[in-house]
């Protein structure tokens, strides 16, 4: 059977029957691919523990003509603080799953993989986030990723009358995708602050650990908080129900 290797971060795994698993896996030169592991769950696998930790893990995949099997496993780049804090689980995870939900298969693009692991490297490295806050990283890359697919909002020009927008008086309508603004905004949408747009602006182009240093007002990352929350569940069909799981732990 032909073979093949490459690098990957497990997004997501799908239990079946006979104690098989599904690994769903962003890999740096395949893309999104999903591999059959046999009888991983039994615990007799050598390969499961290197797959169940948040890490880049080195592949060996098996060719197959229905599924590719993994033939192979080592955990090459582990990210142990990601493990041991409950909130920087819950962020890696809910990352990876926006990830597995918004990416398509086949469609191999090394950005989504370099992200992905700029993402968990800045997390990893970040101090515990302090209760009741979720801080910035998880936004920054959600809005990189948003941008990577196509789906960023607009927040240069107003998505109405295109003219160059000025710092107030703004807000984002999500049907036309980015910011009105005060002329062509409808007097019920509540304003988005300037604070809120500087800072998305900024994590389009600037590193994940800078953006989640970022010291903006604390109204200013509730607005982000919330928007970034309601952009991924409108890109996913119906709700994007890890969300809910940030909330309850952070
Ligand atoms: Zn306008």
């Amino acid at each position: 059977m032909p073979t093949y290797r490459d690098r990957g971060v497990v997004l997501r795994t799908r239990t079946l029957r006979d104690a098989d698993r599904h690994y769903i896996i962003y890999t740096e030169t395949h893309g999104k691919i999903v591999v059959l592991a046999k009888g991983s769950r039994r615990g007799k696998s050598k390969m499961s523990p290197h797959l169940a930790l948040f890490g880049v893990v080195d592949l060996m995949i098996a060719k197959g003509r229905v599924i590719d099997r993994l033939a192979g496993a080592s955990l090459a780049k582990p990210y142990r603080s990601v493990i041991t804090s409950l909130s920087k689980t819950a962020l890696s995870q809910v990352f990876l799953h926006a990830v597995d939900a918004l990416v398509k298969r086949e469609l191999p693009d090394d950005r989504v993989f370099l992200l992905i692991e700029e993402f968990l490297h800045a997390i990893d490295s970040a101090p515990e986030p302090e209760q009741g806050s979720r801080g910035l990283a998880f936004d920054a890359a959600a809005a990189r990723l948003l941008d990577l697919l196509g789906f960023a909002l607009e927040l240069r020009e107003c998505v109405r009358c295109r003219t160059q927008l000025v710092p107030e008086g703004n807000s984002i309508n999500f049907m036309l995708g980015g910011v009105e603004c005060n002329n062509c905004r409808d007097q019920f949408s509540g304003e988005v602050s300037a604070e809120a747009i500087k800072a998305m602006r900024y994590f389009r182009t600037e590193p994940i650990a800078s953006s989640a240093s970022l010291r903006i007002p604390h109204s200013a990352c509730r607005e982000i908080i919330f928007l970034t929350d309601l952009l991924l569940t409108t890109h996913l069909e119906g709700r994007f129900h890890a969300l809910n799981y940030l909330k309850a732990v952070s």
